[in-house]
């Protein structure tokens, strides 16, 4: 099939996978080949240059973009990114999986994705600043709280968020907190939010077992990443009686068969500011995490960490992903083979773009919830979709990835088809 998006660019894995899992679904579930072309093509690719003075007085001039890929089933929701590994391509791919992810976890949103080319750890907070108002500005044609909505990912916060929302409520000339999310309380955010992605994988988990036929009384845990996703299913995981028995940040881990004390850690790695060297742990690296004995592996850390070179001798039973993009295309067919169940990252991570919804919807009413709604109302959104994706799988005898990009494109489809293509 021709494919009306260019070509792909050096580096832009990420879009290449993108691209094949969407036509892979697309051969699975038949899916009419005009209706699979509009697919394939993000509706609006912006490039913006983003000048700013540094400190020093010099003027530097950043690249950043806003690609928002699908908007049929309502505005579009998609993370900010200040990476400098970041490209267009790599931005159009992000687009497209919050598209799906949205539909498949039934949002009423379309998606978007955002970077800025840079690398924040060289930049003051000033400049950090200066960058986000500056790029704020520039993709304000786009950006707003009834056609793009900007949530944080790789390196922003709730600060940029707030630095985003200021922005553009300056040029509006009133407030307009709904324009992001992932703010904080103080200005319109919403409870929940911060751990809303770690508490998704957390619900994924238990679901997974049930279907494993696993309990989580002494379920042993393994999970790559103790960042904000990592650190908090980890505590949930560690609360509902699992056994997190490995964790680790991008200097390597920790390990114990026993179980590793989780709130205990939490406070070293606060303190000591590493997971290294905790008392009556051994320490494991990355790789071994991978490969260790265990009946769950959660990556949440980077991407393409298992790869066809590990995946054999991965002992899990379950993966759930949490990290964006963490299997290979042949890692994914060998877990497959050897029965592992996966969970992909558009169903395991969308805990945040879940509350990010909530936070919206708050926001326009002016009306807030508990954490305990929040949470609640998470965990419900959370399992339909799971249960919606088993039903599917078992229906077309496909893995639970290919069973969850059927459902999310059937439903984006469905909604381009009844719109119509204009005129
Ligand atoms: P974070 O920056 O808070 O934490 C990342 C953790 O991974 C840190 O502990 C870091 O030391 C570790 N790490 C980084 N590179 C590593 C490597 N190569 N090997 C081992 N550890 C490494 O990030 P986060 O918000 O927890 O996000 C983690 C992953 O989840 C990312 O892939 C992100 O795209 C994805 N994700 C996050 C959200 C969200 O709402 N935060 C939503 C969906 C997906």
């Amino acid at each position: 099939m021709s494919s009306p998006v260019a070509p792909v660019q050096p580096g832009s894995e990420l879009y290449a996978i993108t691209l094949r899992q969407l036509d892979s679904a697309a051969r699975l579930m038949g899916l009419d080949g005009n209706l699979h072309r509009v697919l394939r093509a993000p509706k609006r690719v912006f490039s913006v240059q983003v000048p700013i003075e540094l400190e020093r007085g010099e003027v530097e001039v950043f690249t950043g973009y806003r690609v928002q890929h699908n908007i049929n089933r309502g505005p579009a929701l998609g993370g900010l990114r200040y990476s400098a590994a970041s490209s267009v391509d790599e931005v159009i791919a992000l687009a497209m999986l919050m598209t799906w992810k949205c539909a498949l976890v039934r949002l009423p949103f379309g998606g978007s994705a955002g970077a800025l080319v840079c690398d924040p750890s060289t930049l003051t907070a000033r400049e950090l600043e200066r960058l986000s108002r500056r790029y704020a500005t520039e993709v304000s044609v786009l950006i707003g709280p009834t056609s793009d909505i900007v949530m944080p990912d790789l390196n922003t916060d709730g600060q940029v968020m707030a630095w985003i929302m200021d922005t553009f409520s300056m040029h509006a000339g009133y407030s307009v907190p709904a324009v992001v999310t992932g703010k904080h309380v103080s200005i319109g955010g919403t409870e929940g939010r911060l751990e809303a992605t770690g508490r998704g994988v957390f619900i994924s988990l238990v679901e997974a077992a049930k279907v494993a036929r696993v309990g989580l009384e002494g379920c042993r845990v393994a999970i790559q990443g103790f960042g904000n996703v990592g650190s908090t299913a980890a505590a949930l995981l560690y609360a509902a009686g699992c056994k997190v028995v490995a964790v680790s940040d991008s200097h390597g881990g920790v390990y114990s068969p026993r179980g590793l004390d989780i709130p205990m850690l939490l406070v070293y790695r606060r303190t000591e500011g590493r997971l290294r060297g905790v008392p009556g742990t051994d320490a494991i690296t990355n790789a071994e995490l991978l490969t260790c004995d265990c009946d769950v592996l959660i990556p949440a850390a980077d991407d393409n960490q298992i790869t066809a070179a590990n995946a054999s001798a991965v002992r899990a039973r379950m993966v759930i992903e949490a990290a964006s993009g963490p299997t290979t295309e042949e890692a994914d067919r060998i877990l497959e083979d050897r029965g592992v169940l996966v969970v992909p990252e558009i169903l395991a991570g969308a805990g945040g773009a879940i509350v990010s919804y909530f936070e919206w919807v708050q926001g326009l009413q002016e009306s807030f919830w508990t954490e305990q709604q929040v949470n609640e109302r998470l965990e419900t959104a959370m399992t339909e979709a799971f249960n919606a994706v088993l039903t599917t799988r078992e229906r077309l005898g496909t893995s639970f990835r290919a069973a969850a990009y059927i459902q999310a494109i059937k439903a984006v489809a469905d909604a381009t088809e009844f719109r119509g293509i204009y005129p």
